[in-house]
């Protein structure tokens, strides 16, 4: 049977997992209680919810629970991390090193700091949307306060070297925070073995609800609060816990762990199925380093198409042009751009993101249709 349409945006969002809804629900009305209501039984059990799922959640990323603080999601967790370290910092004048090619969750929290008088360094990326380590440990001064280098690319898949990053931030002294929202869940990662100091990711790129997130916070990492009023979460951030979503988060961490690697071995060849096929068009590339990156996660430009052209006749297809969190303006993605891709062959590039639900039927139909629109578009 032909499917009618078909998903491959999960880096955009993912659908809740069943088994993650299913946990949630009681928690919207039998189980309603308040977390901070400490004299009775509803708070009790709504606190005794989120402990649990504070525990699923440091689990997965090898983490203690006492250094997780639950958050609307990866943008205000890295708004936290970001914000939060350089107010704490003594230097007069404060330095932080990122990258030209992190998620606006991250440049626009580093724009408003220019704004406020820091200095901050965007490291370029080569054309495989790796940065030069010796590069980062040139750019490292005495002012520098903070290192901030995602994880994996949200339109590449791209894994940064994470593990060497860390040690070179060590070495002087600074930290180092990760956006890590594409890479927990989808690969085995360990903050402790990593050498991590703050790391964010959000709920629902990992099968869990949209609206709920979390920034790791290493112990002995002191950072200032960014929402104060009544000293929730340790007093790092204040308001009312979600608890259906934090609920739903923990779930979602715990089945992410049990099948993380089933998972990213099923879509590594439904993946290396599409991406293989579609090279096959003439004037097709990939971008972003073959191996160094996502299993999941494929970025293709087509040559001499207008990739809004393209995403039209597309439309049973959900993928997504550069980014959806930038979809509000027609800039080319300036992740393909600091990996030095032109603005033509930026605009024409789709970015697919598989997923848990993805099935094989799905990239068959996905393949044919796109084969035939880049074939209709090209005559
Ligand atoms: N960082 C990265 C790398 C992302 O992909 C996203 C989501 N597009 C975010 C941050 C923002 O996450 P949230 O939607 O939870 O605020």
């Amino acid at each position: 049977m032909k499917p009618g349409r078909v998903y491959l945006d999960n880096n955009a969002t993912t659908p809740v997992d069943p088994r993650v809804l299913e946990e949630m629900l009681p928690f919207f009305n039998e189980r309603f209680g308040n977390a901070a209501s400490r004299n009775h039984a509803f708070g009790w059990e709504a606190d005794e919810a989120v402990q649990h799922a504070r525990e699923q959640v440091a689990e997965l990323i090898g983490a203690s629970p006492k250094e997780i603080i639950f958050t609307s999601g990866a943008t205000e967790a890295n708004n936290l991390a970001i914000k939060g370290i350089v107010d704490l910092s003594g230097e007069e004048s404060k330095h932080v090193i990122s990258c030209q090619t992190e998620h606006k969750a991250v440049l626009d929290p580093l724009h408003q700091l220019e704004i406020a008088g820091v200095q901050v360094t965007y490291l370029p990326v080569d054309q495989d949307g790796l940065i030069d380590l010796a590069e980062l440990e040139k750019k490292i001064t005495n002012q520098t306060v903070l290192i901030s280098l995602m994880y994996a690319n949200n339109e590449t898949g791209v894994i940064q070297p994470i593990k060497e990053i860390a040690a070179l931030a060590n070495k002087y002294n600074v930290p180092f925070m990760s956006d890590a929202t594409q890479a927990v869940g989808k690969i085995p990662l360990d903050v402790d073995e990593l050498g991590i100091d703050l790391m964010s990711f959000s709920a629902h790129k990992m099968y869990g609800p949209k609206g709920v997130g979390a920034l790791f916070v290493k112990k002995g990492v002191k950072i200032s609060s960014q929402i104060d009023g009544g000293g929730h979460e340790r007093g790092m951030r204040s308001g009312t816990l979600n608890v259906p979503g934090i609920v739903g988060f923990g779930k979602a961490c715990e089945l992410c762990q049990q099948q993380m690697s089933d998972d990213e071995k099923r879509l590594k060849k439904l993946r290396d199925q599409l991406e293989q096929q579609l090279l096959q068009l003439s004037g097709t590339h990939g971008n972003g380093h073959n191996e160094q990156r996502l299993s999941h996660v494929s970025n293709l430009s087509f040559e001499g198409l207008d990739g809004e052209k393209l995403l039209l006749s597309l439309n049973e297809i959900a993928v997504s042009q550069g980014s959806a969190c930038t979809s509000a303006t027609v800039e080319p993605s300036h992740v393909l751009r600091g990996m030095g891709v032109s603005d033509e062959l930026a605009f024409a590039s789709l970015r697919f993101g598989l997923g848990r639900f993805t099935t094989k039927e799905e990239i068959d139909f996905a393949i044919e249709k796109i084969r035939s629109s880049v074939i209709e578009l090209r005559t």
